[in-house]
């Protein structure tokens, strides 16, 4: 595979390997074992049970968050083999990168952050992460997935100073200011690609946003206009669907050509000089642009439309009531779920609810709030 690499590429022979040593497989790269680690993980299935944006039982069309990844590992995989970069590591990473997520969505992340408030915050890159290196029990001679730095770099997008200073080698481009590999940073504009086109999608789907609405966005109306121009009789779902997948392509390109770009004008030799430089992999100006509209739009128009806020109300009364029900009583948590030896119980009540499906979390919350459900 190696000799399809750029050599800034992430690489076998750069790679700073696993925490662990861990033989190597016959037939695959350690990138391949790590996307498969991943697959087989129980935290990968739960995603197919967690929200991303509407709750699980509000319709079997919606995305969930394992769909999400699922078509973020697309996208970056098609990036990264236009520009010669390691596919097999951005898919790994875009199969983890929401691991850590709690039930219902962000409204569940930012309840779960302020219960934390006091011990430490919750933060759902650190857990993903904490996932892949602790909670997952699956091998006889370490705990968690023993993955490459690389993918576990790819994992942690952002984090604060403070946090940074725990991670130890990992933490030390958010102190230092360096940048994550090529494949890291496509990740992270996959992961944006993906939402912004799908929420489009799903929120008009739901009947929370409109196409009037939409057709005020420079992206939305460019693209609507042209298939409307070539399809004048289009119905609407076909239309939907006809721009959203002319939207993505216009993303994709931009973000590849602009890429190459940027990498030609740097002309990093290897990997090191990738994380020392500029960050590379980027939309042009106008590009990031019309991205932004859209990220705007559906931050105000469907993120805080109040059909959603309600559900999201009600997802942070379930993990607040829970939170304080396991803090008051741990002795009501599943006994695994009991403190480590060097950490807080808090920290343990927080991956148990972190770990929850949707129905998973309404269930133990009716068991422990609802006399008559054991
Ligand atoms: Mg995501």
């Amino acid at each position: 595979m190696s000799e399809f690499l750029a050599p800034y590429a992430v690489s076998e022979a750069n790679s700073r390997g696993r925490q662990w040593p861990d033989g190597e497989a016959l037939h695959r790269s350690p990138f391949q074992r790590d996307r498969d680690r991943i697959v087989h993980s129980t935290a990968f299935r739960r995603l197919e049970y967690k929200t991303q944006v509407f709750v699980n039982h509000e319709g079997d069309l919606f995305r969930t968050r394992l769909t999400h990844s699922l078509e973020v590992a697309q996208i970056a995989r098609g990036i990264a083999r236009a520009l010669q970069l390691n596919e097999d590591l951005v898919e790994a990473i875009s199969l983890a990168h929401d691991l850590g997520h709690t039930p219902f969505g962000h409204a569940g992340q930012d309840a779960l952050n302020r219960c934390m408030r006091d011990h430490g915050g919750f933060e759902h890159n650190l857990q993903s992460l904490r996932t892949v290196d602790l909670l997952e029990e699956r091998y006889a001679a370490f705990r968690g997935l023993n993955l490459c730095f690389e993918t576990r770099e790819g994992i942690v997008k952002h984090c604060s100073p403070d946090n940074a200073r725990e991670l130890g080698e990992l933490g030390e481009r958010f102190l230092n200011r360096t940048q994550p590999s090529l494949e890291a940073q496509i990740c992270n504009l996959a992961d944006e690609i993906a939402y912004n086109n799908h929420d489009v999608d799903d929120g008009l789907r739901a009947g929370l946003i409109t196409l009037a609405q939409l057709e005020e966005l420079e992206l939305f109306a460019h693209h609507v206009a042209e298939v409307r121009r070539a399809y004048p009789t289009l119905e609407s779902r076909r239309l939907i669907h006809e721009t959203i997948r002319r939207m993505i392509n216009a993303l994709v390109c931009d973000l590849i050509e602009t890429t190459q770009g940027r990498i030609a004008e740097a002309s990093p030799i290897d990997l090191r000089e990738v994380r020392l430089g500029e960050r590379l992999v980027a939309f042009s100006a106008s590009m990031h642009g019309a991205q932004q509209q859209m990220k705007t739009f559906l931050r105000k128009q469907l993120y805080q439309h109040y059909q959603v806020l309600r559900m999201t109300s009600k997802a942070q009364r379930v993990v607040n009531d829970l939170f304080s029900a396991f803090v008051s009583n741990p002795r009501l948590l599943p006994p695994q779920y009991l403190a480590f030896e060097d950490e807080e119980q808090t920290r343990r009540i927080a991956d148990y609810i972190a770990g929850m499906t949707d129905r998973y979390a309404i269930r133990e919350h009716q068991r422990l709030f609802e006399i008559g459900e054991s």
